[in-house]
Parts: C-alpha cells; sequence; structure tokens
C-alpha cells in the first residue's frame, strides 16, 4: 500500500523527466509547450510538476504519455516491488529502480533513448543502496552477486551491441548493466533469465506488430521497455510474488 502511494505521488516528477529528457541526442533539454511554447518545467526538478493529463495545462497539446498511463504504471510497479520485498533493507534499493525505470521506458518508446542522466547516474546511487542493504542485514557475500551481475549484463549488452549496431544502442547496454547490477543481489541466474526474458518479449511483440502491419521487417523496436519488463518480472517471480 505504501509502495503504490510512493509510485503515484512521484509520477508528476517522473513526468517532468520524460517531458524534458524526450529529445534526440545532442538537443537541448524540452521546457516549453510544443503547442504554445508556454514553459512547462524550469529550474530543479522538484520545482517543477506535470499533472496526470499528459496535456499543456493552456493550449491542452499532447505534452506527453496519456492520461494516468505514467501514475498508474508507477504506483503499479512500485506497489508490486513492495509487496514482494516486503519491509527488508534492499527495498530502497529496488523502490529507486522502479522509479527510475518508469520514465526510460517512456523516453526510450518516444524517441529511442536512454539518457545517460538518468542510466549512469543511477549506477552509484543504486550501488550504494545496495551495499547498505547488504551490510545491514548481515549478507556481505550479496555484493559479489551485485557486481557479477552487473558486469555480466552489461558487458554481455555491449558485445551485442558492436555485433548489431543497428539493432541495439549503448543505452541498452548501460540499463542492463543497472538492471544487472540489481538482480545480481539474488544471483546470475536471475540475471541471465531477465536477458532472455528482454528478447522474447522483444520478439512476440515485435512479431505481433509485424503481423498487424504496424511495423515494416527492418524497424527497431526499443529495447529499454522489454529490459524493463523482463527484469521486474524476474524479481517479481524470484521473490515469489
Ligand atoms: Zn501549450
Amino acid at each position: 500500500m505504501i509502495g503504490t502511494a510512493g509510485g503515484a505521488l512521484a509520477a508528476p516528477w517522473l513526468r517532468v523527466l520524460v517531458f524534458r529528457l524526450s529529445v534526440r541526442s545532442g538537443e537541448p533539454d524540452r521546457t516549453r509547450c510544443p503547442g504554445c511554447a508556454t514553459v512547462l518545467v524550469s529550474g530543479r526538478l522538484w520545482r517543477s510538476l506535470l499533472s496526470p493529463s499528459g496535456r499543456c495545462p493552456r493550449c491542452r497539446s499532447r505534452i506527453g504519455p496519456s492520461a494516468g498511463v505514467v501514475e498508474c504504471i508507477a504506483a503499479a510497479l512500485t506497489g508490486a516491488v513492495a509487496g514482494a520485498i516486503g519491509p527488508r533493507p534492499e527495498l530502497l534499493a529496488f523502490a529507486f529502480l522502479a522509479l527510475l525505470a518508469v520514465p526510460l521506458a517512456f523516453i526510450d518508446v518516444a524517441v529511442h533513448r536512454l539518457p545517460d542522466r538518468l542510466t549512469l547516474r543511477a549506477y552509484p546511487i543504486l550501488a550504494g543502496l545496495l551495499a547498505v542493504a547488504a551490510l545491514v542485514s548481515g549478507e556481505p557475500h550479496r555484493l559479489l552477486g551485485v557486481l557479477a551481475g552487473g558486469a555480466v549484463a552489461g558487458l554481455g549488452y555491449l558485445a551485442l551491441v558492436l555485433i548489431r549496431p543497428d539493432q541495439l544502442g549503448l543505452g541498452d547496454a548501460k540499463l542492463a548493466g543497472l538492471l544487472g547490477l540489481a538482480l545480481g543481489w539474488w544471483g546470475l541466474s536471475a540475471v541471465v533469465l531477465a536477458c532472455a526474458l528482454a528478447f522474447v518479449l522483444s520478439g512476440i511483440l515485435g512479431l505481433a506488430l509485424l503481423l498487424t502491419r504496424r511495423v515494416k521487417l527492418d524497424s527497431a523496436l526499443p529495447l529499454g521497455p522489454f529490459l524493463v519488463a523482463g527484469a521486474f518480472a524476474v524479481l517479481l517471480g524470484t521473490t515469489g510474488w
């Protein structure tokens, strides 16, 4: 319940992240409405909020995901994670990851990018939260799994990026490493399973979109949302949710 409420409360800031960072590589952050040029977000993140409507308050232009979508997904994901992990020291790390994963998935769908500002900057925070959790819970051995998970997923995807640069980007490898760091808490099998699940899920959706002629054979689907879905499906499965 507290997890669900936390996700819902964070949603206005998650919408700001999606709005600001849904830009092509090299472009400045978005701060103004594309319809009426009103400044919608400015200054520090915590000073800006966006309503769940997904529309500009002045001209009603679409400025983000549909009404309530970010709110529902953030609340459902953090609620599920909190319910699965329970009141344990590692909950903070996984709740942080859940809240980060939501804007990353939406930005990847919008502009096929996973900004370094969200992925790379999250590494020390997530690693720190997991390290504190491992020490507080008296399970320092978990840190070995965390480091191995991050290395296996990050380097594994980096190899795939080098093999297929037309299908995968460096952002995918950075996100995979971050999710691997988290899933490494439960061991390498969870990391490998999540990576495999991401490909299976993207393959199924890609085939469905191809069969319904929504995409062409050479279209590249963003992998970020599938990486996130695979990781959280394994997380919830592993913790017996
Ligand atoms: Zn507007």
